[in-house]
Parts: C-alpha cells; sequence; structure tokens
C-alpha cells in the first residue's frame, strides 16, 4: 500500500534518518508527533447575513531548537494529519537551514476562491483571535502558505497587536514591506528552490545554459522558482497547473506568461504561445529539472516510473511519496528534498524577524545575497553528508537535521 498519509510519510522519512544515525530511540519518540496541537472553530460572518464556522488547525511540532514557526494555509482539503506533517517538516527544515525555529503549520479547511475581501479579512482575524494565546514573537510565528499572503498576513498582525496591546511585528512573517515585512521575501522561496538546483545540477555536471525544465505549480513558489531558472540560463518546456499543462518545447517566456496569467483572473488556460498536453505527456518529458511545485503526493508509483528528468526540485512540501522517492532513486533522479529545496522561504521569513526585532532593515541586495550564502551552505552540508554516508538528498537532509535537533533535545536533558 503506498503512504498517502502525509504524516506517515514524515514519520517513515524521521525514522529511516535516526536508524542511519544509530540515534537513541528517544529521539524518534520525540519527533515523530508534534508536541501540541489545536482545532479550532472559527466563526465568520458572511456577506449575506449568515454565519459559517470554519475549521482550523495549528499543530507545534518541536521547539527544543527555537520557538515554533511555519505557515498557515486556506483550503479545502486540509486535513489534521497533513497539518502534523507540514509543521514536522517545518522542525527538519528550519534545523537543515541552521535556524533557530521549530516547527509549526496551521491549516483552514476553505476555498478561498469563495470568499470575499471581507470575509477572508473576518477569516483571518478569526483565526488569530482563536489562538493568540499560543502565539508570540519568541513563542509561534505564523507566516504565508498556499493560498495566504502579505495583505493575510497584515489582517493578523494588526489583530494580534490590538489583543496583546503593544507592538509585535515579529509574531508573524511575510508581512508587506510597509508594514515590517523584508524585501525580498514573496522571491525568497523560489529562489531558494532556484538555487539548490542550480548546485545539484553543478554537483551532476548537468550544464545549466541551454537546460529545460518543467514545471508543476504557477503559484508564488513556482513562479518565482521560474525566473530565476530562467535567468539562470535553462528554459521552461511545460507547465502544469490546475486547470491546463502548457508545453513548447522552444520555451514558454516566464515573464508573459505571468502576465497572461494576471491579466487572465489568475489562471494560464490559453496561452497562445504554448501547445496543451495532457498529464501523462507532461510527467514523461525528458528534462533536465522537474519542479514539483503545488501540493502533497503530486508524484507517486503512478507516474514516477514516467519520470525522465534529472533533477526533481521539490518547491512544494511533501510532493512525492515515499514509493515514488525509492523508484526515482532507483532510476537515478536526483530529488533535492523539499526541507533542502524550499527553505528558501523560512529563511528569509528568519531575516523579516530579525530585522523586526531590530527595528532595522535591510536593502534588497543584503537580502539575495545572505540567501544565496546561506541557501549554499546549506546544500554543501547535506551534500558532504550524503557523499558520506551514499544515502539519497532527502535521509542526508533529515540525518544533517535531526543529529543537530537530537543535540539540542540532548543538552536540555529530554534523554
Ligand atoms: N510556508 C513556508 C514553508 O512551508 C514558509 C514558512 C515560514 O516562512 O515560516 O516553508
Amino acid at each position: 500500500m503506498e503512504t498517502l498519509n502525509p504524516l506517515a510519510s514524515a514519520q517513515l522519512q524521521i525514522k529511516t534518518a535516526c536508524d542511519k544515525l544509530g540515534a537513541d530511540p528517544a529521539v524518534y519518540e520525540l519527533l515523530k508527533n508534534p508536541q501540541k496541537t489545536i482545532e479550532v472553530s472559527i466563526p465568520v460572518k458572511m456577506d449575506d447575513g449568515t454565519v459559517k464556522v470554519f475549521t482550523g488547525y495549528r499543530a507545534m511540532h518541536n521547539d527544543a531548537v527555537g520557538p515554533y514557526k511555519g505557515g498557515i494555509r486556506f483550503h479545502h482539503g486540509v486535513h489534521f494529519d497533513e497539518v502534523k506533517a507540514l509543521s514536522t517538516w517545518m522542525t527538519i527544515k528550519c534545523s537543515v537551514a541552521s535556524l533557530p525555529y521549530g516547527g509549526g503549520k496551521a491549516g483552514i479547511c476553505v476555498d478561498p476562491a469563495t470568499l470575499s475581501e471581507g470575509e477572508k479579512e473576518r477569516l483571518s482575524r478569526g483565526y488569530v483571535q482563536a489562538t493568540h494565546k499560543l502565539l508570540g514573537e519568541k513563542v509561534d510565528i505564523p507566516a504565508p502558505d498556499v493560498n495566504t499572503n502579505g495583505k493575510i498576513m497584515a489582517w493578523m498582525v494588526d489583530e494580534y497587536i490590538k489583543l496583546a496591546g503593544h507592538s509585535a511585528l515579529g509574531v508573524i512573517t511575510g508581512k508587506p514591506i510597509e508594514f515590517g515585512g523584508s524585501k525580498g521575501r514573496v522571491a525568497a522561496t523560489g529562489l531558494g528552490v532556484a538555487i539548490t538546483a542550480r548546485e545539484a545540477a553543478k554537483k551532476l555536471g548537468v550544464e545549466i545554459k541551454g537546460s529545460r525544465f518543467t514545471l508543476q505549480g504557477f503559484g508564488n513558489v513556482g513562479s518565482f522558482a521560474a525566473k530565476f531558472l530562467e535567468q539562470y540560463g535553462s528554459k521552461m518546456i511545460a507547465l502544469m497547473e490546475y486547470n491546463a499543462i502548457l508545453h513548447n518545447a522552444d520555451g514558454i517566456d516566464v515573464a508573459k506568461l505571468q502576465a497572461y496569467k494576471d491579466q487572465n483572473g489568475g489562471s494560464v488556460k490559453g496561452y497562445p504561445d504554448a501547445a496543451e498536453i495532457s498529464a501523462d505527456e507532461f510527467w514523461a518529458l525528458e528534462t533536465e529539472f522537474l519542479l514539483p511545485c503545488a501540493l502533497e503526493n503530486s508524484i507517486t508509483v503512478d507516474n514516477a516510473p514516467k519520470i525522465k528528468a534529472r533533477i526533481i526540485g521539490e518547491g512544494a512540501n511533501g510532493p512525492l511519496t515515499p514509493e515514488a522517492d525509492e523508484i526515482l532513486f532507483k532510476n537515478g533522479v536526483t530529488v533535492v528534498p523539499d526541507i533542502l529545496a524550499n527553505a528558501g522561504g523560512v529563511m528569509v521569513s528568519y531575516f523579516e524577524w530579525c530585522q523586526n526585532l531590530y527595528g532595522y532593515y535591510w536593502s534588497d541586495a543584503e537580502v539575495a545575497e545572505k540567501e544565496e550564502t546561506s541557501m549554499v551552505n546549506a546544500f554543501e552540508a547535506v551534500y558532504a553528508v550524503k557523499e558520506e554516508h551514499k544515502v539519497s538528498f532527502r535521509t542526508a537532509a533529515y540525518m544533517y537535521s535531526i543529529k543537530r535537533i537530537a543535540g539540542v533535545m540532548k543538552l536540555r536533558g529530554w534523554y
């Protein structure tokens, strides 16, 4: 049976790394489930005068290294085990990136496309009203995730400040620049995906100039990953979106596609400079890079055997099932795992938090340079573990990360 429950996947990944490390059994026991979880019912007055109650979850996975950190997603398919898994991946990710944070994640079951702006604002404020006692600059620090953005973060911070009675800009990251946000935060996750794909290519001797990439998901992560990979000299030959799969062997211009999407109500369907292909054709395309930047379980035992990419850069969290991961490993595809590939987002969230705590703000160039250096350092550290232990990139990243967390938990006397 394929592991389609993301929490089971996360636990399996941790167990594999703990075994390879020969870690004390307590380490797995301490990491397999979140330390704290909460389910809240959020009542929202709808524009038509009715009241709808939305379900929200927050999982606070592990705060050994520092406060809980991680995004809030709005999605109709959100479920509790998914949020627990995502919070687990945040703990591991923050440690891969050497950030002084543990992991957290929230999800609210809602299709945001069905809400008006006012309803979205009341829902965002409602989440903070329901959880504010568990939030704090040094306690639990949310950020954007799937379908949430700076505007939503600004409403949430405003609500938090009103309830707390004092300024606390560092309580949430991913804010608009005018309201305590960091330069470079919006592009940060996609930039990190591109940087790690580029570094992986260097190790494999794949020339990035003139290379091809295929992309699943043209949201905040995918669109910026595409932009930066294009800048490095690679061309996007195919894009899978929820309502259309575009293909052009000569390349799809990222800026033109973005402009088309913006003018077309957020949809790429009908983009004139590409043909539509099927999902089967998309997965089977020959390409140097494949970037899954949508949701969990996009690549399963069904499509993994078809994949002919050299490198997969996981922009999304958990896009491969463990079984698909194994197939790709056997087929010689290098997978740069989510906890490394998409760590640029939380990395610049950390930069934002530092700037908030100091009240002193950095330039675009300063943020980009710090992200570049930190991502390359994280990549090299994981690569060294991979080479030393002859394991997959993913297992190496977990080993590198868990070793650090385990060390801190030991110092703190947790085992
Ligand atoms: N939601 C992003 C992630 O999955 C960013 C989290 C953050 O910035 O705290 O990594």
